[in-house]
């Protein structure tokens, strides 16, 4: 899909998105700044990282039709990386946190730290690839099976650094190193053959989905609603999705969702948030059929915040929570 978006000439890049987000919505201004500031990072890193997959990612629709996102094999190496993702997660790193420093000043001395000790060359312990490996362990699905078993805290605790500086180093820099590997996997996925609730690539949650006019097969129409395509929060894969089915619990009764909207708002028809009664969930959703304007899929949840605001004030919660839409 994000080809087809790009080809309807339907994407804008970061910047648009920024000043289009300023001039609707000046009070996003700040938070859309920092957020553009790591986008730009992300697209340096995926330049500077090698062209080719991180891993040699075995596309089997059985593994997919068993619910198993593609990268699965590539997480489970985190408890023992290989030298290939340490380079590559030092050489994301050596963007990605000059950015971080800059969208989030207050923690700039720490990321500094955490900076040159990662890119010191060379065996040391607790310092370059060592340190790589230490958090990728540590950030890892199988954390407790690295050796030793250590946490974020536990790293930064020892090494005297900020626990929330190393914590944004190790999840920017992997989240670069996912959108890169997402790219190149993104257009193997079946989409007849996913219909679930997390990223059919990395297994994120969804951070907007995007209502799109496309052919349904079956009935050889196009559909007038709009298919419902769901944008993974940490890869950016857009996948399909049952329109009227909550993403969370599965719930199809219409009476047990709601519809938010900010009343009087020129954007009212497009800008919604989808509540969930039953698991107390919400999906942002914009509506993008019959429309022409751009837009720039990562910046999308961010020029949304303002329904995170109203979902989370009536006790609802975020299908992908970020720090971006953790707002109590
Ligand atoms: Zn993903
Ligand atoms: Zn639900």
């Amino acid at each position: 899909m994000r080809k087809i978006l790009q080809e309807q000439g339907r994407l804008c890049d970061v910047d648009t998105a920024l000043a289009d987000i300023s001039a609707r919505r000046p009070a996003l201004t700040d938070i859309a700044t920092s957020l553009s500031l790591l986008l730009h990072a992300r697209g340096e890193a995926a330049s500077a990282l090698p062209t080719g997959p991180v891993l040699e990612i075995n596309i089997d629709p059985a593994t997919l039709a068993k619910g198993e996102p593609l990268l699965a094999p590539f997480f489970a190496t985190f408890a023992k990386p290989d030298a290939e993702l340490l380079s590559r997660f030092v050489t994301a790193a050596r963007i990605v946190l000059p950015a971080a420093a800059q969208a989030f000043p207050k923690l700039a001395p720490e990321l500094a730290k955490i900076a040159v000790l990662l890119d010191t060359p060379g065996t040391d312990k607790d310092a370059g690839r060592d340190l790589a490996a230490q958090l990728l362990a540590a950030i890892g699905p199988e954390a407790e099976f690295a050796t030793p078993p250590q946490t974020i805290e536990d790293i930064a605790g020892r090494l005297s650094l900020s626990a929330p500086a190393l914590h944004m180093c190790s999840t920017e820099t992997l989240l670069a190193l996912l959108c890169h590997a997402a790219r190149l996997l993104e257009g193997k996925v079946d989409q007849d053959a996913w219909r679930r609730g997390y990223c059919p690539v990395c297994g994120g949650g969804p951070d907007v989905g995007l209502l799109k006019e496309g052919q349904e097969e079956s009935e050889f129409l196009v559909s007038k609603a709009g298919q419902l395509w769901l944008h993974c929060g940490q890869c950016g894969t857009l996948w399909r999705f049952p329109r009227l089915r909550c993403v969370a619990c599965g719930c199809e009764h219409p009476e047990r969702t709601e519809l938010l909207v900010v009343k009087d708002d020129p954007r009212e028809d497009v800008e919604r948030a989808h509540l969930c009664q039953d698991c107390r969930s919400y999906l942002l959703t914009v509506n993008l059929v019959d429309r022409v304007d751009r837009v720039n899929l990562e910046m999308l949840p961010i020029s949304l915040l303002h329904l995170d605001v109203l979902a989370q004030q009536r006790g609802f919660e975020p299908l992908a929570p970020s720090p971006w839409n953790s707002l109590s």
